[in-house]
């Protein structure tokens, strides 16, 4: 049992926490992370399964990390992290199984033929949609990166546009991705680039707010690539604990951190499961999901009954069931063009991923099925020993149907599918293993569930709603406390922008001798209420 003190304490080392870290260490404070798991990297972690193969247990590629401020200012490539791309960013295939597949080329110009190829006009619409975001990616990152209200990022933003463009780009940004491909493209190759990009996350496909998460993620891939680390995504944790030990960074793993002490209303320290206690001079920064904040590491007395009456409306994003084969060679792809992409994405059209999707979002079984797939060794050969593949695809299942059975049957149809598209397939398999939604949160306590984002993705939890209503700020109704993982804004990917703003955050709120934390928190609790209709 250690009993240590220091000026900051985070609770998680996944890449918000160690983020974070970074930030504060930077700036002169002495950090303490504590990390439940016997390894630093959260979610960003990867494991050499069987002989050769390098498997990514969970995230695998990265066009949020290449992209972000936050990840470029640490000069992660002097710590050891070096990016590698495949020929192709992504392929989207459909029904039947040796039809065209979507392509997303490296080059916009690629991308552009292809899709000009199955419908003229096309490749001049996306050429377009590409010169739009070029304009204002810069910006818009920083808007997205910056705590809310992030006026000055929004001001040169908007210096970018004519009033008539913010107007449409405010318009692309309710739209769902649906109907944003159908006003776009006449063809299903630029339908379903942005569809399949929107169904990373749980917003239905007919929901708002899906059409700019899939134009996002779209334009990232065709901007800067679905770039993997090269010898598998631990790599870039590896980078990011080095980086923040180099910054005087202290972190201790297989500690899990049990309850944050709050006197007065004030974090002072966090006491982990093993009985190791830091004190905390000056912040506590939790990268857990919000309900595991306030119903298992704070007291019940230390919450303010406004929150929990907001997390009732909490909503959890749906359950992920993954599986991973140890390939002896490349996937077999019937569509060629699938060969050459880091992420395939197989399935369902634009019809089927609109019932996959909202089944999901209302929690019903569904006929249909979408699988992301990764072949990172297309990318980096170092994944696979040979010439071979460390596979891997993840899909969701609703909440409430995720038994092992519904898992394992997810995983059956997950196989067959990818059999389908690439006959042979599972005659290349030396090694599988499977994660469903349980595994994945016993190897990182945030993914609740299964659940990959810290809270559901749709706008009803976004920006000022996230994680509940209030700042949309890292500042949580106890003084010195602060979120900062995927469950808070900007919301999930590895891009560190939440445990970055959390740190800026806690910089900012102990000037002036804590003045501005004081009155940042002062304003979560006003904002912490319950909804008019709830009950009394
Ligand atoms: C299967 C899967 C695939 C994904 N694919 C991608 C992808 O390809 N690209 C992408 O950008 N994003 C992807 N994501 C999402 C991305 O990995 C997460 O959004 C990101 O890791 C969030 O970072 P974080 O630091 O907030 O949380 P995490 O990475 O989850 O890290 C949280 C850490 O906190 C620790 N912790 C939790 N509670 C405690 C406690 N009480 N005490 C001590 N430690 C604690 C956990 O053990 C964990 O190490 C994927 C996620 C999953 C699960």
């Amino acid at each position: 049992m250690a009993s240590l003190t220091a000026d900051a304490v985070v609770i998680g080392a996944g890449p918000n926490g160690l983020v974070a870290a970074c930030v504060l260490a930077d700036a002169g404070w002495d950090v303490v992370v504590v990390e439940a798991a016997d390894d630093v990297g959260g979610a960003v972690r990867s494991a050499e399964v069987v002989p050769g193969h390098v498997h990514d247990l969970f995230s695998s590629f990265y066009p949020l990390s290449a992209a972000s401020p936050v990840l470029a200012r640490l000069d992660l490539a002097a710590h050891g992290l070096t990016w590698r791309q495949a020929p192709a960013v992504m392929a989207h295939l459909v029904e039947p199984a040796d039809a065209p597949a979507a392509v997303l080329h490296r080059d916009a110009l690629d991308t552009a033929a292809g899709l000009e190829a199955e419908h003229p006009g096309d490749g001049d619409a996306w050429l377009r949609l590409v010169d739009h975001w070029n304009r204002i990616r810069d910006p818009l990152l920083d808007a997205l990166f910056t705590p809310l209200p992030a006026p000055v990022p929004l001001a040169r933003l908007l210096a970018r546009m004519s009033p008539s463009e913010t107007l449409w780009t405010a318009r692309l940004a309710t739209l769902p991705v649906h109907r944003l491909g159908q006003e776009l493209f006449g063809g299903q190759g630029g339908r379903l680039l942005l569809a399949g990009n929107a169904a990373h996350s749980d917003v239905p496909t007919v929901g708002a707010l899906s059409g700019v998460l899939g134009w996002l993620l779209a334009m990232l891939g065709q901007d800067v690539g679905f770039p993997v680390p090269e010898g598998g995504s631990g790599r870039l944790s590896a980078a990011l604990a080095s980086r923040a030990a180099a910054a005087g960074t202290r972190i201790v793993t297989g500690a899990r951190a049990e309850r944050v002490v709050v006197r007065g209303g004030r974090a002072l320290g966090v006491v982990c499961a093993d009985g190791t206690a830091v004190r905390a001079r000056r912040a506590v920064l939790a990268t857990c999901p919000a309900p595991t904040l306030y119903r298992q590491l704070l007291a019940p007395g230390d919450v303010p009954a406004g929150v929990v009456a907001a997390l009732r409306h909490f909503e959890w994003d749906t359950p992920t069931v993954k599986a991973n084969w140890s390939l002896r060679e490349p996937v077999p792809w019937r569509a060629k063009a699938a060969r050459t992409a880091g992420t395939v994405h197989v399935g369902v059209d634009m019809d089927g991923l609109a019932e996959w999707s909202t089944a999901l979002a209302v929690g019903r079984p569904t006929g249909h099925t979408f699988a992301l797939v990764g072949q990172p060794a297309v990318a980096d050969p170092s994944r696979a020993p040979g010439g071979g593949e460390s596979l891997w695809a993840y899909s969701h299942l609703p909440r409430g149907h995720d038994t092992t059975r519904d898992a394992d049957a997810l995983i059956d149809r997950m196989e067959a599918l990818i059999e389908a598209h690439a006959p042979g397939f599972r005659e290349l398999v030396v090694h599988r293993f499977v994660q469903r939604p349980g595994d994945l949160e016993s190897a990182d306590l945030s993914l609740v569930g299964g659940a990959l984002n810290g809270g559901t993705a749709q706008l009803h939890q976004q920006l000022v709603f996230r994680p509940m209503p209030g700042t949309g700020r890292p500042e949580t109704p106890v003084e010195r406390l602060f979120l900062a993982g995927a469950g808070a804004h900007p919301g999930g990917g590895v891009h560190g922008a939440a445990g970055s703003q959390a740190a800026r955050a806690a910089l900012h709120g102990a000037r002036l001798g804590g003045l501005p934390g004081r009155a940042l928190s002062g304003l979560q609790r006003a904002l912490a209420r319950p909804s008019p209709w709830d009950p009394a």
